[in-house]
């Protein structure tokens, strides 16, 4: 039996017209422990929602494999299972969107909202059934099960997100990719969303790839993180790790922008240079590297190579061995 309960594994999405082809997502390789939390962060066009939406089917991969470790420890690779094991499994693997007013659709009840996933993945179980089971999940999110007969727009972001957490989890999921689940929302809001999570990520077991752009959530949130530029996975390491002692440029320039709330701490802050590339056209080399404070003439011509450079650490950039050994606090 597999040690993960989901190995990602060279992921490519590439989105064509007649006329351009956009690389959403290349070469992206990861794997995740039942009861982990992966972070996937980089700034917005970078390819995460691409790779979550992938993973779960929710639109077409070009190439590569998302072998799925079911509950009797069966391995599948879940983009290439036939329509019954997708019907099967589907149930196990849930989304949870950014966008708490776009997602619920304003016509059905809350009620009926929850409910849906039942209907479309258990068609033998009773309507009182999956009542039950609505009512159950939606009190298990602090959702006032009173309210249920009503619809979306009676409800406040906050509440909306955790009806949308509601119908994620009435599947009784065992993986949750979250796409930007707070960025919606107020901070105060977002604090409690979080929690909630979390408590029922240890309540339920659950798996979580969470998905952001907001690096303070994701450092809160997570196991270990994923930092991807222009579609491809450029660092990836434990939290703490990458946190204290980013290794790739990219990741040291975005955490170094993140904002601290003590005004004594001084911030020697790195200057993303530029714009993000157009991905339909993308630099030659190291795609970083018109935006790169360490750039070398060869980043320019050689595309740098996604390699483990400690154990747990992959990073892709052809000064990663001399960045790490830079004075940082982060040991082994
Ligand atoms: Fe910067 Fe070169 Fe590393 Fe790319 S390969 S991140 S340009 S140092």
């Amino acid at each position: 039996m597999s040690d993960y309960i989901l190995q990602v594994k060279n992921l490519h999405k590439v989105f064509t017209s007649k006329k351009i082809s956009v690389k959403a997502v290349t070469d992206v390789s990861f794997n995740i422990v039942q009861g982990e939390t992966i972070g996937i962060v980089g700034e917005s066009g970078c390819g995460k929602t691409t790779l979550g939406r992938c993973i779960v089917r929710g639109i077409p991969a070009t190439s590569g494999s998302v072998l799925y470790t079911a509950e009797d420890g069966e391995t599948y690779d879940f983009l290439n299972i036939d329509r019954n094991k997708l019907k099967e499994l589907r149930k196990d693997i849930q989304m949870i969107f950014q966008d708490p007013y776009s997602s619920l659709d304003p016509r059905m009840s809350v009620l009926d909202i929850i409910k849906e996933p039942l209907e479309a993945n258990f068609p033998d179980m009773s309507k009182d059934e999956m009542e039950y089971k609505a009512i159950e999940i939606a009190a298990k999110v602090g959702l006032n099960t009173s309210y249920l007969k009503r619809y979306p727009h009676a409800f406040s972001g906050g509440q909306r997100q955790r009806i949308g957490i509601a119908r994620a989890l009435v599947t009784h999921p065992r993986l949750i990719v979250c796409d930007e689940p707070v960025s919606a929302l107020d901070v105060s809001i977002q604090a409690q969303v979080i929690n909630l999570l979390k408590d029922l990520q240890k309540d339920m077991g659950l798996t979580y790839i969470f998905i952001s752009h907001d690096l303070s959530v994701v450092e809160h949130i997570s196991d270990r993180v994923g930092v991807m530029y222009l579609g491809k996975m450029v660092e990836f390491a434990e939290t703490e790790a990458l946190f204290s002692k980013p290794m790739h440029p990219y990741t040291e320039a975005l955490l170094s922008s993140v904002p601290v709330a003590d005004p004594t701490v001084k911030m020697d802050r790195i200057p993303l240079k530029g714009e993000i590339p157009n991905p339909a056209n993308p630099p030659s080399g190291c795609y970083f590297h018109e935006r790169c404070s360490y750039f070398l003439d060869k980043c320019k011509e050689v595309s740098p190579e996604y390699c483990e450079i400690r154990q747990g650490r992959e990073v892709a950039c052809h000064r990663a061995e001399e960045l790490d050994l830079r004075g940082f606090s982060y040991d082994e």
